[in-house]
């Protein structure tokens, strides 16, 4: 049987019910259960391909090629697994989908409402299984959105229809603290699970966000307000080492107090790689450390990279080194003079020709030093296409991405867009193939690709293709003569997880660190 934890915010959006929601899937699968964790978002989007990453961040791509809300990378990295489409459900899609069948006559002729029909295929949307898997339902949003309403309905129903024992309720919410009067305040969290009652659901346990430990006469309160058990108000105190909030969370009972709602047994959680990753990442000294840049077009919003500036974390903390990042917008930079001080490189992914100048100089700028750079996407088209003007002597080369070229070293794919995982055959003797070995499964997401038909003039000039895709595109270069110069049109940052950092990304840092006393500041 199916059993279902529905995980609504309340209060304020941005209290990180995501990383909650994540958090969950941890605790859960350390005592054995099997977990997958669904997104169901209130916007009207049918996936994330078209959102701007200044708006919703990156565009998370899974296995499937399906372009998603960044919460789904948080969801795989926590729980260790791979997601796909089905994890990201939208009201676009759920709505696109009634209307479709509208059109296909599939409602024999009655009037298409919210309740029963949008209702009914949001819970059509809910993954089954015929063991004793739990589902972690996010409902994005915060209760009281109109745009929320259908959702709250739809798992309001689920408490009858799946049974009672196989959905747990958990409301995330947040309790201020006001400075003046020196109070913590349970109103806000009151109100809002006054308003979930409102549409029939009725909190099991209340996940509170808070600046401050939570007193004892607030828990008490809000226990006897919002009619919950005293232990299932969880503390969840603010804090941005994001990966101790799994531990803070079982510490509270959060695990233990779904779980009695589930009627499942509350098994020994085994946190031990878990612990062993925090003790690094935070108690562990360092004995090296990189100072790094990122040069892209979206570096104001650095949600535009989580996976990316997650995946240097995990291999941060396995490598046991300390990284420094610093955002340099590629649209800013003129010369590569600033770049020269730091000791790693990465131009990550992205699109459109704003920026790509900028982009050329720091590929230029890291391959004329020997400043290790790790080049994905358009970074690595950028990568190329220097290379072939300033060294394989194509002056003309460039991206069919900015227009009509006479030397397309970038060219046009195949398939109109190329997302999710393809195979990369890999040259022996590389330092691709010493992160992956003789191929690799990786998730691309671009349109563009790296000619072929350059190959020849590239390696006579010193370049070494260490990647192909299968249908016989560039996938990966790197140059031998500089310590690591890597350029790679598919997206290594998507499959970092906790405990498990992507090899490339561990190579690169690791050509990077310097021991701590040998660092520039
Ligand atoms: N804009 C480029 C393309 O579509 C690169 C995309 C990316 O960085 N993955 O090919």
């Amino acid at each position: 049987m199916t059993k279902y934890v529905v995980m609504t915010g309340g209060v304020v959006s941005g209290i990180g019910k995501g990383i909650t929601a994540a958090s969950l899937g941890t605790l859960l699968k350390s005592r054995g259960y099997k977990v997958t964790l669904q997104k169901f978002d209130p916007y009207f989007n049918v996936d994330s391909s078209h959102l701007s990453p200044y708006q919703h961040g990156e565009v998370f791509v899974t296995d499937d090629g399906s372009e998603t809300d960044l919460v789904i990378g948080h969801y795989e990295r926590f729980i260790n697994d791979n997601l796909d489409w089905r994890s990201d459900i939208t009201s676009g899609r759920i709505y696109r989908k009634v209307i479709d069948n509208e059109r296909e006559g599939k409602y024999d002729g009655s009037t298409v409402q919210i309740v029963p029909h949008i209702t009914d295929e949001i819970r059509n949307q809910l993954l089954k299984f015929d063991d004793d898997t739990i589902v972690i339902v996010d409902v994005g949003g915060t209760v009281g959105d109109i745009e929320c309403t259908p959702f709250l309905e739809a798992f309001k129903q689920l408490n009858v229809l799946a049974g009672e024992n196989n959905v747990a309720y958990v409301h995330v919410s947040y309790v201020p603290f006001i400075e003046m009067s020196g109070e913590q305040k349970t109103k806000p969290t009151q109100h809002s699970v006054k308003e979930l009652q409102n549409v029939g659901i009725q909190p099991d346990v209340i996940v509170c966000r808070s600046d401050y430990p939570l007193e004892l006469g607030s828990k008490k309160k809000m226990a006897a307000f919002c009619n919950v058990y005293p232990d299932c108000i969880i503390e969840n105190l603010t804090n941005d080492r994001i990966l101790e909030i799994p531990l803070k969370l079982e510490a509270a009972g959060f695990a233990t107090a779904v779980l009695r709602k589930l009627k499942l047994e509350d098994r020994e959680a085994d946190l031990t790689e878990w612990k062993e990753v925090v003790r690094r990442a935070y108690s562990l000294k360092k004995t090296k450390q990189a100072k790094i840049a990122i040069v892209g077009k979206y570096v104001e919003m650095h949600d535009a990279y989580i996976s990316l500036y997650e995946s240097l974390k995990y291999a941060a903390i396995d490598l046991r080194l300390t990284f420094k990042l610093d955002w340099i917008s590629s649209d800013k930079l003129t010369d590569g003079e600033n770049l020269k001080g730091y000791d790693g490189i990465i131009l990550p992914a992205g699109f459109g020709e704003r920026g790509f100048d900028g982009t050329l100089t720091a590929a230029e700028t890291a391959r004329k030093n020997n400043i290790p750079c790790l080049m994905i996407g358009l970074g690595a088209q950028a990568g190329a296409i220097e290379f072939a003007r300033n060294v394989a002597g194509l002056s003309d080369a460039n991206s069919v991405e900015f227009g009509e070229t006479d030397c397309p070293l970038v060219c046009g794919g195949t398939t109109p867009f190329k997302k999710g995982n393809h195979l990369t055959t890999i040259k022996r003797g590389s330092v691709l193939a010493k992160a992956y070995g003789s191929s690799i499964g990786m998730r691309h997401r671009h349109r563009y690709e790296i000619n072929a038909k350059y190959a020849d003039v590239l390696v006579k000039s010193g370049l070494s293709i260490s990647g192909m895709s299968d249908d016989g595109f560039i996938d990966a270069f790197e140059l031998p003569s500089n310590k690591f110069h890597v350029g790679v049109t598919f997206r290594p940052e998507f499959n970092s997880k906790v405990g498990h950092p992507d090899k490339l990304i561990s190579l690169f840092l690791s050509s990077a660190a310097k021991d701590v006393a040998e660092t520039k500041d």
